[in-house]
C-alpha cells in the first residue's frame, strides 16, 4: 500500500482504524475554514478527543498533507462503511460560506490527487451518481452537513470528467508545477523505531519536528522552505546543537548547500544507508562516526578515520559536520 507522491507535509492522526475493505472510493470534503492551513488541520486531527481525521488535506496554495496513511481508515464522513472503502480528502476554502469556494490551485491539486489515488489503487474510472452508489462520494450523503459546500459539490461532475480524462490518457499530466521545497532533515531510517527515537530528541530543540514516510524511508524533518537560505539558517542552528543535519529536496534527494561546500579537511558524516562510490554497502557503525575528507576528485571524495582511509564516497552522500 502506498501513499501519494504529492504529500509535502505529514502529521499522523491517532484518529483512525484498520481498513476492513479495499480502497474503491474517494470522498471529498471541505475544511469550512477560510485558507485553513495543513498544520492547523493537522493539530485538530492530532487531538484524540476530536474523533476526526482525513487521509489527506489540500491547502489554498495546493500543498498536500497526509494525516492518515491510505492503508488505514480515516474518521471523516460520519459513515464507517464509506470510509473503509474511501480515501478521504479535506480541501481548504478560499472564501467563507454560504458558497465556500476553493482556490484554483487547490482545485487543480485535488484533480491531481484524485488521479494519483485512482492509479495507485486500481480504480479505473471515477463515477459520480449523485448518491452513495457511485465511487465519488460526499459527506452530506451520510449526514446532515453542508460539507463539501455548494461550490465543490457543483464541481463533482467536472472533477469526474477531468480525472477520467487523465486516467484514460486523454489529457496531459499534472498542469501544476511542483514547488521545490528545501527540507531540513535530521535523518532517514528504514526502521520506524529509529526515526521515532530521533524525533523525540529533536523535539527538545525544534518543537515542530515531525516524521514523514516516503518510499519506505522514515525521515525526521524540522521544516520545509521555498528558500534555500532559510533552510540553511535553521540547519546551522541545529548543527550548533550537535545534530547531523542535511537539506533535501521534495523527494528526499539530498542537496549540497551552496554556501557550505565540502572541502578537503572538513569533518563529515555519511548519509544514513549511503553506499560507497562503487555502490557497495557499508557496515552500520560507519554511519555513526565523523570522518575527515582527505581528497576530492569531481563528485568522488575519499574519507578517513583516525588517519586511515575508510571509503570513497559520492560527495552528495556526505553531510558537512564542521568546516576545517
Ligand atoms: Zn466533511
Amino acid at each position: 500500500m502506498s501513499n501519494s507522491k504529492y504529500v509535502e507535509y505529514t502529521k499522523l492522526s491517532p484518529n483512525c482504524s484498520e481498513r476492513t475493505a479495499k480502497i474503491s472510493k474517494i470522498t471529498i470534503h471541505h475544511m469550512a475554514v477560510v485558507n485553513g492551513t495543513l498544520e492547523g488541520v493537522g493539530n485538530t486531527f492530532a487531538n484524540p478527543k476530536n474523533y476526526a481525521s482525513a487521509n489527506y488535506g489540500i491547502d489554498s496554495d495546493g500543498r498536500v498533507a497526509m494525516y492518515v496513511p491510505e492503508d488505514k481508515r480515516a474518521w471523516t464522513s460520519s459513515n464507517s462503511e464509506n470510509d473503509n472503502m474511501a480515501v478521504t480528502i479535506e480541501v481548504a476554502n478560499s472564501a467563507a460560506g454560504p458558497n465556500w469556494p476553493v482556490s484554483d490551485k487547490a482545485y487543480a491539486k485535488l484533480i491531481d490527487l484524485c488521479v494519483d489515488i485512482c492509479q495507485r489503487n486500481d480504480i479505473k474510472k471515477l463515477i459520480y451518481t449523485g448518491d452513495k452508489t457511485g465511487n465519488l462520494t460526499r459527506h452530506n450523503m451520510f449526514s446532515a452537513t453542508a460539507c463539501p459546500g455548494p461550490y465543490l459539490q457543483s464541481k463533482f461532475p467536472d472533477i469526474v470528467e477531468k480525472v477520467n480524462a487523465r486516467l484514460t490518457g486523454k489529457q496531459q499530466e499534472a498542469t501544476v508545477e511542483p514547488v521545490t521545497l528545501y527540507r531540513v532533515q535530521l535523518g532517514a531510517f528504514s526502521k520506524k523505531e529509529n526515526a521515532e527515537r530521533l524525533l523525540a530528541q529533536a523535539k527538545e530543540v525544534a518543537a515542530d519536528a515531525f516524521m514523514t514516510e516516503y518510499e519506505g524511508l522514515y525521515r525526521v524533518q524540522v521544516g520545509a522552505f521555498k528558500n534555500m537560505v532559510n533552510a540553511e539558517a535553521l540547519a546551522k542552528k541545529l548543527k550548533a546543537a550537535g545534530y547531523a543535519v542535511y537539506i533535501t529536496t521534495a523527494k528526499g534527494k539530498q542537496v549540497i548547500s551552496k554556501t557550505e561546500t565540502i572541502a578537503v579537511g572538513d569533518t563529515v558524516k555519511l548519509v544514513d544507508g549511503a553506499k560507497d562510490y562503487d555502490g557497495h554497502g557499508l557496515a552500520d557503525f560507519v554511519y555513526k562516526r565523523n570522518y575527515t575528507v582527505k581528497q576530492i576528485d569531481g563528485d568522488r571524495a575519499v574519507i578517513t578515520y583516525g588517519g586511515v582511509v575508510v571509503a570513497a564516497m559520492k560527495l552528495s552522500n556526505l553531510i558537512l559536520v564542521k568546516k576545517n
